[in-house]
């Protein structure tokens, strides 16, 4: 208890004094502390860091990058607690097979299990005391603020683990449900339970809209994660729920950001050491640019150090919030680059459209489009699945969609039906982009 208000006060310490020199020399502190961690007890970064040496926050860029393939293919010697990836590998999916997510691996890890694109799995280690000390993090960086208190929160989770069951504290209750459960069923547990917060995927809540009427409590706030939370999403459940709306942005890899009290997204800069790159590799320090390239540093686990790590995904960052923080603030997380769209233009040049702004055509047309998939086989061939009553107009949607590409001197094949839309029975992410057959290094 005394850890977790300590902690507590010094993150929200972090996030509101701390100037952006104080934050930089936090961040080198960290940095080091870890680099200095894993060359002693990781034999893989004993290896690749021999000849290196981190006197100054800029040096970091001399470090090697690394990536979800390169830390699964060298898993057992990255990570410091000795944990074999075979035998860790057996446990999670004997574990996934039973949909037993409780306890701790060797009594001492919680271990979790992400699957990408490729298909390959990706293994995350997560040391007991750090899952202790989580409710703290959880209660400082979730846009929740002590007003909220007591809070009776209702989790909907792709997958439960025990780290989320150690976040249960007098003056909050947490309920889970599986993100698999019926819409209606959620809300009969809001009811029952008088949850005042919510926080599930924006892409379930989705299914909730048109249940809104059967909702008999007053939500406090909905926080959403595990998927990017569009404005128009924002808007809708605003206006549907008659609450605040606000987002974390959490991966396997770390806590990436979370919302202030303004409701803007502050990227959590004493956890994680966030770089960014454009298009030509060139450091990204203003706001309003495309980082095309996000290179992340995990700043607080020693179990399975993650530094200098390439994500997929694609944020811009934003102008200083008025909450006074000095947290770098994001403006829009694009989605994947695995994402992008391709087309050609008029010069048959190859082109993309970033999925955030593809989404936003498709979900503005018509409220009656309650989810949507697009796949991509080929450039400039576009499939869209959408969830919406037999009867709607889709040329509706393909002349939206037709006229905005035109507009960016775009042209494409469009293929539209209609179908009902399950969210996916295994733990993955739903996935609203699918593109295959599209060589992405040739296209950049
Ligand atoms: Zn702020």
């Amino acid at each position: 208890m005394i850890q977790s208000i300590h902690d507590y006060i010094l993150l929200k310490k972090h996030q509101k004094k701390y100037s952006e020199e104080k934050i930089k020399k936090l961040q080198f502190i960290s940095i080091k502390k870890m680099i200095d961690y894993a060359k002693l007890n990781s034999p893989f970064y004993a290896e690749k860091y021999k000849d290196l040496s981190f006197n100054d926050l800029t040096d970091i860029k001399k470090f090697p990058i690394i990536n979800k393939s390169i830390m699964m293919e060298n898993f057992s010697t990255l990570n410091t607690c000795g944990i074999d990836k075979e035998d860790v590998l057996a446990y999670a999916v004997e574990k996934e097979l039973n949909k037993d997510y409780l306890g701790y691996y060797q009594g001492l890890y919680v271990i979790g299990l992400s699957s990408g694109t490729s298909g390959n799995k990706g293994i995350y280690i997560t040391p007991k005391k750090m899952t202790k000390r989580l409710p703290a993090v959880f209660l400082a960086r979730s846009g929740l603020s002590l007003l909220d208190l007591p809070m009776r929160i209702l989790f909907c989770l792709r997958v439960f683990s025990q780290g989320f069951n150690d976040i249960n504290a007098p003056m909050m209750k947490l309920s889970y449900l599986s993100t698999m459960t019926p819409p209606i069923s959620i809300i009969h547990t809001l009811n029952e339970k008088k949850i005042n917060i919510l926080m599930a995927p924006p892409s379930l809540i989705r299914f909730l809209v048109p249940l809104k009427n059967e909702i008999k409590i007053k939500l406090k706030k909905i926080v959403t994660y595990a998927e990017v939370l569009t404005l128009e999403d924002k808007h809708l459940f605003e206006e549907t729920f008659k609450t605040k709306v606000i987002e974390i942005y959490q991966a396997s890899e770390g806590q990436m950001a979370s919302a202030c009290s303004k409701g803007k997204l502050h990227i959590n800069e004493d956890l994680v050491y966030v770089e960014l790159y454009d298009e030509n590799h060139q450091e990204i320090t203003k706001p309003h640019l495309v980082g095309h390239q996000m290179i992340v540093t995990n700043l607080i686990n020693f179990a399975q150090p993650l530094i200098r790590y390439e994500m997929n995904d694609m944020i811009v960052l934003d102008e200083p919030c008025s909450c006074g923080s000095h947290f770098r603030t994001i403006e829009r997380i694009i989605g994947r680059r695995d994402d992008l769209l391709y087309f050609y233009n008029l010069q048959h040049e190859k082109k993309y459209v970033f999925p955030d702004l593809f989404a936003r055509w498709i979900i503005t047309t018509s409220d009656l489009i309650r989810e949507f998939q697009v796949r991509q086989d080929e450039i400039g061939h576009i499939i869209i699945t959408i969830d919406a009553p037999l009867d709607f107009e889709v040329l509706l949607l393909e002349e939206r969609v037709h006229k905005e590409l035109e507009e960016l001197h775009l042209s494409a094949k469009i293929a539209i039906e209609i179908k009902p839309i399950q969210l996916p029975k295994d733990k993955n992410k739903y996935k609203r982009f699918i593109t295959e057959n599209i060589d992405k290094k040739e296209v950049f």
